[in-house]
């Protein structure tokens, strides 16, 4: 498995040991950001810097375990609980404008947040190159969870980030909002019409 060298900037105190024993002068960079395109992963930085600052990462992370279905369920009902917890401390939040109610609000709203975070991560869903995590960007590509949601990053995102699992081909309904005709299929094309009444894509929604 090919490694990486990543420099944690918080821990590192150019002390730049890491510059004189790097073979390829990948640590050698004006942002300080270790240039993963020089680098060959022979951990020789790692092993001289002091701070240990320089972590060894691989290039590819292995599929994350499939977590059984009695695991994720209750996982995924605590998650939906958490974030209409957070979604109300935000909004008494707002209620109480400033002052120490506000603040200790905020803070309820930023743990609870953070304890989601956990729970979504351990369900697999903030690995980056993971199936869930692509198959999330998608859904939220094809219809934005809110309006100021930032549609062409997370396009960006897909387009960059390798997935290490085989994508699961999802089908979803659709509806024909005129004679109720129901297709099914991964996603309906902008060409599509309805096989009973003619009408356009346009027309149907998506029900599932
Ligand atoms: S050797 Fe470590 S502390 Fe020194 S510059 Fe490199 S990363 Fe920073
Ligand atoms: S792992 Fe080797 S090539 Fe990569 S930055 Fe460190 S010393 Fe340079």
């Amino acid at each position: 498995m090919k490694m990486l060298a990543v420099r944690n900037l918080r821990l590192c105190t150019k002390d730049c040991l890491c510059l004189y024993v790097c073979p390829t002068g990948a640590t050698d960079t004006e942002d300080s950001i270790i240039d993963l395109s020089k680098c060959i992963g022979c951990g020789m930085c790692a092993d001289a810097c002091p701070s240990k600052a320089i972590s060894m990462v691989p290039e590819e992370y292995p599929p994350q375990q499939k977590k059984a279905e009695h695991v994720l369920t209750p996982s995924h009902t605590l998650a939906n609980n958490k974030a209409k917890a957070e979604g109300m401390a935000r909004l008494l939040a707002r209620e109480a404008e400033s002052g120490e109610l506000y603040r200790l609000l905020k803070a309820v709203e930023r743990s609870l947040r953070l304890v989601n975070e956990d729970l979504l991560r351990e369900s697999g869903y903030m690995l980056p190159q993971s199936a869930n995590t692509h198959e999330l960007l998608a859904s939220w590509v094809q219809e934005p969870p809110a309006p100021d949601f930032p549609v062409e990053a997370a396009k960006k995102l897909l387009e960059l980030l390798p997935c290490n699992e085989p994508l699961e081909k999802k089908m979803h309904k659709y509806r024909c909002t005129v004679c109720g005709y129901i297709h099914e299929a991964e996603e309906l094309p902008p060409d599509f019409s309805c096989p009973v009444c003619r009408q356009p894509a346009s027309a149907f929604e998506r029900i599932e």
